[in-house]
Formats: C-alpha cells, sequence, structure tokens
C-alpha cells in the first residue's frame, strides 16, 4: 500500500483528529481505535463547548420567556436550525427540529401515511433498510389496510432499481428508501429514484441518517417529499435530529404530539395549531442539543464536505485493499458508490466474539445485525461484523486494526 497522503485540500487531518478528545483516551491498556461511527460519531470540541456555553450563561426555555436569557436561548436555537438547514440546502421553516431519525420518520408515519393510507394502498420499501424504515411502515399498515411492499437488492448490495421501477404501480402511495446503507455503505442514487416516483405521483421518504454526515447534501436537487437526519451521527449531540418535509406537506399534515408551543391558541372548545414547523415540536426541546448541532454542521462545513467524502474514499480504500486480502474474509456490500462502512464475516468466527477480542485490543467495532434483520436474512447470516470509518479515522488505525484482526482469529481458530 502505497503511503497514504494525510491531506485533502489543504486538510490537516491530524490537527482536526486533536478536536476530538475522546480519541485520545485508552480502553483496556490499549489506544482507543474507533471504528463504530456509523453507530454514533464522536463530538469535537467545538460541540462540547457550544453545549457547556448554552448552560454555563445562556440556559432558559425557548420560545416562551420575554426576558433577555429567553430571547437569547430562542436566539441560539433558531440560529441552530437556520445552520443546519443550510447545511442541508433546505429552508429553515421547512425542518421540524426532533430527537433524530427514528422520530422524524415516525412523524412521516404518524402525520402524513396514517391519515391518508387506506386498504389497498402500498407502502414500498427497500430491502436494506434499518428498522426505523421498516417498523413504522408496518405499523401504519396493521392499521389502514396497506400492504408493504420490498424492493431487493443485487448481489453487491446496490438496490435492483429495474425492480424497484417495476414495483411502483398505482397502488404504491409512498416509497421509504434509505440515502446510504448502513450496513452495506451503498449509496442510493436517491435524486434518480426519487424522480421516477414522483413522475407516478409516489411520495418519497429518505434516511438520511447515514448520508448526512458524509455527503455535501441538497435536498432542493434531491426531489424528495421528507428527508429525515439524526444529528448524533454527524458530530452533533445525541437526541437530535431533524425532518425535512415539503412546505404544502407540513401545512396539510395534523400535529403528531399535542402540547405547548405547537400551539396559536387554546380553549376548551378547540386548538389553534402553531405554524410549520413548530405545529410538530411540542414541549421543551433539546435545546443545548441543537444549539451543539448547529456547532456539528459549522464544524463540518468548516473542512468542507467533499474534502470529508474524499477523505473517507482514501480511507475506505485502504481498508477494503487490505481486508480482501484476509482469506476467509467476506465483505457484503461492494456497491461501485460506497460509504466508508465495511459489513463482513469470517469464516468459522462468530461475530460477538471477534468483537469481544478486539475490544480488548482497544478496537470498537459493531457487530451484530445492525437494526437491519430482513438485510441480514437475504444474504443468509445471522450476524456481521463492521467498521464504519470518519474523517477523523487515520490509515495506522486501518494496519492497527488489521494486525488486531489477525490477532483474534489466530486466538479463535
Ligand atoms: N436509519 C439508519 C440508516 C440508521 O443507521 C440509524 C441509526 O443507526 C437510524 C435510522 C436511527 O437513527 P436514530 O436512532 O438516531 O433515530
Amino acid at each position: 500500500m502505497n503511503a497514504p497522503s494525510q491531506a485533502t485540500e489543504g486538510v490537516d487531518w491530524a490537527r482536526v483528529r486533536a478536536d476530538f478528545p475522546l480519541l485520545q483516551r485508552e480502553v483496556h491498556g490499549k489506544p482507543l481505535l474507533y471504528f463504530d461511527n456509523a453507530n454514533t460519531s464522536q463530538k469535537p470540541l467545538p460541540v462540547i463547548a457550544a453545549q457547556d456555553d448554552f448552560y454555563r450563561r445562556r440556559n432558559a426555555n425557548v420560545s416562551r420567556a420575554v426576558h433577555a436569557l429567553g430571547t437569547e436561548a430562542t436566539d441560539a436555537y433558531e440560529a441552530a436550525r437556520a445552520r443546519l438547514a443550510h447545511f442541508l440546502g433546505a429552508r429553515a421553516d421547512e425542518l421540524v427540529l426532533c430527537s433524530g431519525t427514528t422520530f422524524a420518520l415516525n412523524l412521516v408515519a404518524y402525520s402524513w401515511a396514517l391519515p391518508r393510507l387506506e386498504a389497498g394502498d402500498v407502502i414500498l420499501i427497500s430491502r436494506m433498510e434499518h428498522h426505523a424504515n421498516i417498523v413504522p411502515w408496518q405499523l401504519v399498515a396493521e392499521r389502514t389496510g396497506a400492504r408493504i411492499r420490498v424492493a431487493e437488492i443485487l448481489a453487491d448490495g446496490s438496490l435492483d432499481l429495474d425492480a424497484l421501477y417495476r414495483a411502483m404501480t398505482p397502488e404504491v402511495k409512498l416509497l421509504a428508501v434509505t440515502h446510504v446503507s448502513n450496513v452495506l455503505g451503498t449509496v442510493n442514487p436517491v435524486r434518480e429514484i426519487c424522480r421516477e416516483a414522483r413522475r407516478r405521483g409516489i411520495v418519497t421518504v429518505v434516511d438520511g441518517s447515514q448520508a448526512a454526515p458524509h455527503l455535501k447534501l441538497d435536498l432542493a436537487t434531491i426531489g424528495c417529499d421528507f428527508y429525515a437526519v439524526t444529528g448524533h451521527k454527524m458530530c452533533g449531540p445525541t437526541g437530535t435530529g431533524a425532518l425535512w418535509a415539503r412546505r404544502e406537506h407540513l401545512a396539510a399534515m395534523p400535529p403528531f404530539l399535542g402540547g405547548g408551543e405547537m400551539i396559536k391558541e387554546v380553549s376548551f372548545e378547540g386548538t389553534v395549531f402553531n405554524d410549520p414547523p413548530r405545529k410538530f415540536e411540542a414541549g421543551t426541546p433539546n435545546i443545548s442539543g441543537v444549539v451543539g448541532l448547529g456547532a456539528a454542521v459549522d464544524y463540518l462545513e468548516s473542512l468542507g464536505m467533499a474534502n470529508v467524502k474524499a477523505r473517507e474514499a482514501g480511507l475506505l480504500a485502504h481498508a477494503t485493499e487490505a481486508m480482501q486480502a484476509i482469506p476467509g474474509l467476506r465483505i457484503l456490500g461492494t456497491a461501485a458508490d460506497k460509504a466508508a462502512v465495511i459489513s463482513f464475516v469470517i469464516e468459522g468466527v462468530h461475530a460477538h466474539d471477534m468483537a469481544t477480542l478486539l475490544d480488548l485490543e482497544g478496537v470498537a467495532i459493531r457487530s451484530g445485525q445492525h437494526c437491519a434483520h430482513p438485510l441480514l436474512q437475504w444474504f443468509g447470516v445471522t450476524a456481521t461484523l463492521r467498521i464504519s470509518l470518519a474523517f477523523y479515522n487515520t490509515h495506522e488505525e486501518i494496519d492497527r486494526f488489521i494486525a488486531a484482526l489477525l490477532k483474534a482469529r489466530r486466538l479463535l481458530a
């Protein structure tokens, strides 16, 4: 392997890595090697500082009090919404802030799908969806009599696009598809898919959990109806995220949760709801988390998403080449357009045993079913190991990981 370049368009990746204090720690007496970024990313100092500063200097509830602190907190919260909207290529008033993708997808399920779907309708979902983009649709199907139809994948882990378009029959009212698979890393051509769906009058829901941390997004050009993101995978705090939706949907959808802040006027005779997006933001939100998320998108933008993508592509290529050279190791998901996620199995080795031994070496990787049971069933495996890389990982870490993997395999043999 050639010595990899540490620079991408002038980014000093060693300095970037130093922004992540957790990466300096040890686990079981060994330097931590964190390869579980698709599960959750680590947080850089500006994100930690933004939350700390909020609680030290500006903590108050939002959109309620007229006092100075209340105004400052509201301004900070709304500024973060605007920054996230800019990051996504969206308008701030189309962005519902929420606890993450799971909430966002359930919001679409309960507020858009449940009142509209009926027996005979079909919800089309892909084989590679995370449970968060399967189970809400099953719940809707159960209550409405709609049916779930599955769009299958090809052997390399890419979507079978011909089959997908054939499956877009007139009964299909909604298509739910992930932008990037959390198991395979496959990047789906969501722009083309949404165009085809729209031509057929099908509403599209895109799960952007694994895309927003790694790709330059421009929701205006994707052409979907709904797009969900989760903050904790994009260097932001846990319990943050957003649903982007076309304004016409937000205007037509009933609220999902009722309470304070989502109203204009309440009497015992009835309630006048607030305008979107607040109509969908009942109760006190995760204010400090959202402020931290604003700092996270600023941080990612300061690196440049094109640089992030190029950096991670280099890491993916290095890891893939090294892993392909290991006899008995099989990578699941080899699509041409892939994010830096590698799921794999090793002949004769149980995934959890391997992950446990790797942990003793300070290596944090995921093992199991990755909240994607139907996908693993398709591959005929009960569990996989998964490494998921971020821009702050290094080529040296990949080499250390390979050495730890080979050592653990010798122990398990
Ligand atoms: N969708 C995908 C593709 C994911 O990878 C995840 C998290 O792993 C989710 C949805 C759920 O995200 P959250 O738990 O942050 O709501």
